[in-house]
């Protein structure tokens, strides 16, 4: 399935995303009022700074600045002109989601993480631009707090607008199918934007699967602008094809050594790694489903120290990677550590895809999951705890009463991994200390 198929499909739902907003007809966003958090105007010290990271240009209107696809995309700022954010560039329905002028800047989140862009950027006017390359960027968030503080606001205010929008990634599958619900929750968990086309009842998900001619055997299906149609992907091809799945590649067979391997990227996992690679150590983090863990789909987390007036788990999902990326920490996204196997002065841990890495130290910080219960069909009709209303977490939490997590009966996890298990835990010895990491070997 060529990727121009896939964009056409693609095309024709956007009847289905955008009237629920009601912008299409209108064919513009309602984000063009301004605003300081999501599009400030950068003051002329600031520019000066930027300037030394990157190249300026001159841009004619209608000039593609990046393209939906892109495997990266430069920070662009405008020092003359206007361009717009576009969705479905070059179709039918397509929408301007946002435009910019002078002394602004474009781009969002997935900038940060390396995901391809899933939007257009289309100077609107002539004018004058700065490109930054994304590698530059991360220096600026490392080297120049104010504006590292001032493009960070800016790309999560703008991160959260396009997932409620559901931009972006059109996942189309039965709510009733354990796969549909495994590849929602991997999109949660990792706060990606995205579409849910449900097969029940929608004549758009019927259209775009008899169009692409998939057959019920290969639902659910991903369709991620710039790539080939995904047939019910495992979740590293997921975001694989977000271009999120490792941004470093590491040798697969665990010929390279590292000082640390860190296993779980939840808040301790991040920390331990934050802490080794800024020691010096060559660090690797492995993370299964979504950097962040339990904490980053809590929409605000109150306790955390040094942030008096709280902030939102994707927040600390999104400063914990940038400090990470900052210290040179290699992250490995969507993949699961199965086995640990100890030598002298060194450890080899096996992912479930086959590879393996081999480390001087290894940390597990696989935090806690949640026991299922074991009666029938409870497999196929649980929701995910990612993809349920956040409020509901919190109302279910009675004011002051922090023991009712453990009443929740979380357990520590138990890798599937004998030589990396812990001991088993009643689940009265969970609470904050079964939060973190467990040193197996240093
Ligand atoms: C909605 C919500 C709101 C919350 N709000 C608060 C709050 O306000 N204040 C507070 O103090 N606490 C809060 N908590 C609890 C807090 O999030 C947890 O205590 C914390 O996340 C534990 O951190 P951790 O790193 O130990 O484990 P986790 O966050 O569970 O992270 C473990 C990570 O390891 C990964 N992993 C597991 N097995 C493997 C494997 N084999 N290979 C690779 N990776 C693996 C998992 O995918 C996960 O990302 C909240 C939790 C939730 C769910």
């Amino acid at each position: 399935m060529d990727v121009d198929a896939v964009r056409s499909a693609v095309a024709g739902s956007g009847a289905l995303g955008a009237p629920q907003l009601g912008l299409a007809a209108q064919g513009r966003s309602d984000d063009a009022e301004g605003s300081a958090g999501s599009r400030p105007r950068l003051a002329a010290p600031q520019l000066a700074v930027l300037r030394r990271y990157g190249s300026e240009h001159d841009v004619a209107a209608d000039d593609l600045l990046f393209a939906d696809g892109d495997p990266s995309y430069d920070l662009i700022v405008l020092l003359e002109g206007e361009a717009e954010i576009v969705e479905r560039r070059g179709q039918p329905d397509a929408v301007v989601i946002a435009t910019y002028g002078p002394a602004q800047f474009l781009g969002e989140m997935g900038l940060l993480t390396g995901q391809r862009a899933y939007l257009s950027a289309v100077a609107s006017a002539a004018g004058r631009i700065l490109r930054i390359p994304a590698a530059q960027v991360r220096v600026i968030m490392a080297e120049e707090p104010d504006l590292s503080e001032l493009i960070l606001r800016a790309f999560l205010v703008r991160h959260a607008r396009l997932t409620h929008r559901g931009v972006g990634l059109t996942l189309v599958g039965s709510r009733f199918d354990p796969d549909t619900r495994r590849l929602l929750e991997v999109l949660a968990r990792n706060r990606l934007s995205s579409r849910w086309l449900e097969l029940e009842g929608s004549p758009e998900a019927e259209r775009i699967v008899r169009e692409l001619h998939v057959p019920p055997s290969d639902l659910p299906v991903a369709l991620v602008p710039g790539s080939p149609l995904l047939r019910n992907p495992t979740s590293r091809e997921l975001l694989d094809a977000l271009g999120l799945a490792s941004e470093h590649e590491i040798e697969a067979d665990g010929s390279e050594v590292c000082d640390l391997l860190v296993v779980g990227g939840g808040p301790a996992g991040l920390a331990a790694a934050v802490y080794g690679a800024s020691e010096g150590m060559t660090t690797t983090l492995a993370e299964d489903t979504a950097l962040g863990g339990q904490a980053g789909t809590s929409s605000r987390i109150e306790n955390l120290l040094g942030f008096p007036a709280g902030l939102s788990g994707e927040e600390l999902a999104a400063r914990a990677a940038l400090q990470a990326q900052k210290f040179g920490v290699r992250i490995k996204l969507a993949s699961r550590a199965v086995a640990l196997c100890s030598g002298v002065g060194s450890h080899q841990v096996r992912f479930e895809d086959g590879e393996v890495v081999t480390a001087k130290s290894v940390i597990v910080a696989t935090g806690a999951r949640y026991n299922r219960l074991p009666s029938s069909g409870s497999a196929t009709s649980r929701g995910s705890a990612s993809s349920m209303p956040r409020h509901r977490w919190r109302r279910r939490r009675a004011p002051g009463a922090r023991s009712s997590w453990s009443a929740a009966a979380i357990r520590r996890d138990r890798p599937r991994c004998s030589s990396l298990a812990p001991a088993r835990r009643s689940t009265s010895s969970s609470g904050p200390a079964a939060s973190r990491a467990r040193c197996r070997a240093t």
